[in-house]
């Protein structure tokens, strides 16, 4: 016998009138769009995430080209609005294995602890 117990529906919250136990749903409608609802903030998230890092990157491409130097330390990196939170990939260069943390062109690379270097990514991985 099924069981049934009675609860609203998850996405329009209307009574669920029958079925099993675990039936979340009114109908097919409200199920695809509740699915629908859960891609749609899923999407939302990684467009928001890939602005951050399309940010970053023209953070740092702006700070490479205008002061022609490659070292800095956390305080300039956190002024000029990078968001270390948000990053393409982590990678350790070839050589040396520094710690790279590479946007998309542009990366930083973790010399010391509070010593970086913002260069573009084949820089980043030659050292
Ligand atoms: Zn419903």
């Amino acid at each position: 016998m099924p069981t049934f117990i009675e609860k609203n529906c998850a996405y329009c919250s209307k009574i669920v009138k029958a079925g099993w136990a675990d039936k979340r749903f009114c109908n097919t409608v409200c199920r695809s769009a509740h699915h629908n609802n859960s891609n749609q903030e899923i999407k939302k998230e990684l467009y928001r995430n890939a602005a951050v890092i399309k940010k970053n990157e023209l953070l740092l491409r702006d700070f490479f080209e205008i002061n022609k130097t490659k070292d800095v330390d956390r305080r300039t990196v956190l002024d000029l609005g990078i968001d270390a939170k948000y990053y393409s990939k982590r990678i350790f260069s070839a050589h040396k294995k520094l710690e790279i943390i590479q946007m998309v062109q542009m990366c930083i690379v973790i010399i010391e602890d509070n010593n970086f270097q913002i260069l573009p990514y084949e820089s980043a991985c030659n050292l």
